[in-house]
């Protein structure tokens, strides 16, 4: 069998030096899944590995999901099923782009099928790959929820906290698409932890992003913050300031992260901290997951890495 890839030794905890966490007296370590493989990054890899399972195991032969054109998900599902002998297609929210993004270009390179289906028919299509509609898909096929979230995706997140020992953490923080990631942790902290998720929507409210039904044990959601004011104007909108952020945090640390996710969950803590939101002594770790390629889209130049 061909090697599932992603390489799970590489993830490092790196220790995020910024000014301010001396003075409010917290630290962050920064869990760095981003380096597990360089297209199949970060949570995306746990949130796909039991979908590549189940694939084998009902010997279907292609992998089916939906996504916009920076997405992510679709970028590492294409590798990833490239790498385990699988074919892939991804269906794309909207008309097929002039220029196309980095992302689908590289998930072509991967061998992906692109489609390009209307709000409406890929709306219509996303439903029923959640309902398993026979008859929509061949036979063949294993349909993946978009962005890689539902039964698998959930188990698959779930070991992310295998990979270190949490338990001296105050605090956990990641960002927040699906939620997927976010109910992972959640069903894994222990008592007393505090979960942020920044999400990177904007318009969402409360725990909007997640579907609820993911939480198992009814954990104390007093412990679990999403904050929503740090999206930057919505789902991969920037603006300089926060390229501006990302370049110091790399300057400082040399961790690199990116604009769509990351950077803004590393921005959010960093406001966080100026307004007491975390109390002296609190350990935070925060969540790299991953993201880097989406990068390729900005203009050259705008990054120091
Ligand atoms: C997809 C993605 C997320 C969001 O994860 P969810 O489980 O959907 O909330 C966070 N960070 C990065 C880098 C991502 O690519």
């Amino acid at each position: 069998m061909v090697a599932l890839v992603p390489d799970l030794e590489n993830i490092s905890l790196d220790r995020w030096d910024h000014p301010m966490f001396r003075q409010y007296a917290i630290c962050a370590d920064v869990l760095r899944l981003d380096k597990i493989h360089p297209e199949i990054s970060g949570n995306k890899w746990f949130k796909l590995k039991y979908y590549l399972e189940k694939a084998r195991e009902t010997n279907k032969q292609k992998l089916v999901s939906f996504g916009g054109p920076y997405s992510n998900h679709l970028l590492a599902l294409a590798a990833a099923a490239r790498l385990n002998n699988f074919s892939s297609i991804g269906f794309i929210r909207g008309e097929e782009p002039k220029r196309m993004s980095h992302i689908l270009l590289a998930a072509r390179e991967y061998g992906m099928d692109l489609r390009f289906l209307s709000r409406e028919e890929y709306n219509r299509k996303k439903k029923s790959a959640g309902f398993n509609n026979p008859g929509e898909f061949e036979p063949d096929t294993l349909p993946i929820p978009e962005g890689g979230s539902g039964t698998e995706g959930l188990r698959g997140a779930e070991e992310i906290l295998s990979v270190i020992d949490p338990g001296p953490y105050s605090h956990i923080c990641c960002a927040v698409g699906t939620g997927t990631t976010l109910a992972a942790l959640i069903n894994n902290s222990r008592p007393g932890q505090k979960l942020i998720g920044v999400s990177v929507l904007k318009g969402t409210r409360d725990f909007e992003p997640m579907n609820i039904s993911w939480i198992k044990n009814k954990p104390d959601l007093l412990n679990v913050q999403i904050v929503h004011a740090d999206h930057f104007g919505g789902y991969g909108k920037y603006s300089k300031s926060l390229l501006d952020f990302m370049n110091e945090v790399y300057s400082e640390s040399g961790i690199p992260t990116d604009f769509v996710y990351t950077g803004k969950l590393f921005y959010s803590i960093t406001r966080m901290t100026s307004i007491k939101a975390f109390i002296p002594g609190s350990r935070i770790l925060v969540l790299h997951t991953g993201g880097l390629p989406g990068n390729r889209s900005l203009e050259a130049g705008l990054l120091r890495f």
